[in-house]
């Protein structure tokens, strides 16, 4: 309970006990008035404004600007009469809330003009229980100015972020319904393909066994042949689906690099943590594809290869010495580089390439699985 007392305290700072205050406040003044009868109607001035913000924030449509407007007479109304400009506060807060823009200008003027008004009233009129607070009033004219528009812009941002996620998560949904398609397609465009033939062909050696034996035997030898094709797809498939690890990619390069008679360096630890296996493909994919060019294109002696993991990224380095080899139509032509960015955009990583002695290509990626925090396990 104390926990959570605790919790609530630091996600609102002092805003809790600014609005205490402000709510306590108008009764101070309230009961300066010279008549009973004037203390009995702030009061009730007080209670109805309330109850009409309470009203106000829960209602939709029309209602809620008959509400602020009637909220803005009481604000007034307490202004002239008890010199207690702050409802003007809760007013701001109130139409900074209103999503639509059209009633959020037009309330935020009428608001704005009609504080400004009972303000400049009281000055002229040399109110001094009103005077002695000036330094406060100003402030609350300032808010009366800029709070509403923070807020709408915080809440329009705040929709906006709400939008892009589930943009997002449908993206993530597409591409899912893609993949399946495009395993039940290469499903039909080659097991099935290979086990209708198999039908076909068995059933023919059925038929040819007793008439023409030895065709019979060519045609069950076709059977197998095509059964250890469709086996060997299917385990390419498979294994394509599966993943590539980073530390599986690395053998692979360190070999492809010593075939091509370039010393290979490497530093840091390929086992990934705290990514997924999407990033991890991805990484994988980039380094096969920046060793393929240092191969390729580089003319290097050395070729250097290094992972570094912080608790927010994961930096891959690939630098050799070679030459890099500026084409003119360099990213019109070759596929590699562009690729590698667009598909670490996708993870919201980055590529830089460095073309001083020789070729540096810098990736990162952000974690995006977190180390849990200390003590969080506790909770
Ligand atoms: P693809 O990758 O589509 O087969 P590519 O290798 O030519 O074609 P990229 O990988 O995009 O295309 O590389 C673009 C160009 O950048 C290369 O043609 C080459 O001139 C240059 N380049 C890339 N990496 C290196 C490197 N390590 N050393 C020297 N030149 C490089
Ligand atoms: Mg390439």
């Amino acid at each position: 309970m104390i926990k959570r007392y605790m919790t609530f305290q630091k996600n609102n700072g002092i805003a809790p006990y600014i609005w205490t205050i402000l709510c306590i406040l108008p009764f101070y003044f309230i009961f300066q008035a010279p008549s009973t009868i004037e203390i009995v109607v702030g009061i009730l001035l007080t209670f109805v404004f309330f109850i009409l913000y309470r009203i106000a924030f829960i209602s939709k449509g029309w209602p809620v600007y008959l509400w602020t407007l009637i909220l803005i007479g009481i604000s007034i109304t307490a202004s002239s009469l008890y010199s207690y400009v702050y409802f003007a506060f809760f007013l701001a807060y109130f139409i900074g809330n209103i999503k639509d823009r059209i009633p959020f200008f037009t309330l935020y003027f009428i608001h704005l003009i009609s504080t400004s008004a009972a303000i400049n009233y009281n000055i002229v009129i040399h109110e001094k229980l009103f005077l002695t607070q000036l330094p406060f009033v100003i402030i609350i004219w300032i808010s009366v100015i800029l709070l509403p528009f923070s807020i709408h812009n915080r809440k329009e941002r705040g929709q906006l972020e709400e939008k892009l996620e589930d943009a997002n998560k449908r993206i993530s949904e597409l591409v899912k319904i893609e993949e399946r398609n495009r395993i039940a397609r290469d499903l039909h465009d080659t097991l099935g393909q290979k086990l209708s033939l198999i039908g076909l062909k068995s059933d023919l050696a059925r038929k040819l066994i007793v008439k023409d034996p030895e065709q019979a035997r060519n045609e069950l030898k076709d059977v197998q042949q095509t059964a250890r094709t469709a086996l060997s797809e299917v385990r390419k498939m498979v294994s394509s689906m599966r993943g590539i690890r980073l530390k599986d990619e690395i053998i692979r390069v360190k070999q492809m690099i010593k075939a091509a008679q370039i010393n290979f360096v490497s530093e840091g630890d390929f086992t990934l943590a705290n990514v997924s296996l999407l990033t991890e493909n991805i990484l994988s994919m980039c380094l096969k594809e920046a060793v393929n060019n240092v191969v390729k294109h580089s003319e290097a002696k050395s070729c250097f290869i290094s992972v570094e993991q912080s608790w927010k990224e994961t930096v891959m380095t690939i630098r050799d010495d070679g030459v890099f080899k500026v084409a003119p139509d360099m990213l019109t032509e070759g596929h590699g580089l562009i690729g590698m960015k667009e598909r670490l955009e996708f993870i919201n990583g980055s590529l830089e390439v460095l073309t001083k002695g020789g070729t540096t290509l810098i990736i990162r990626v952000p974690n995006d699985v977190k180390p849990l925090e200390k003590g969080s396990e506790n909770d």
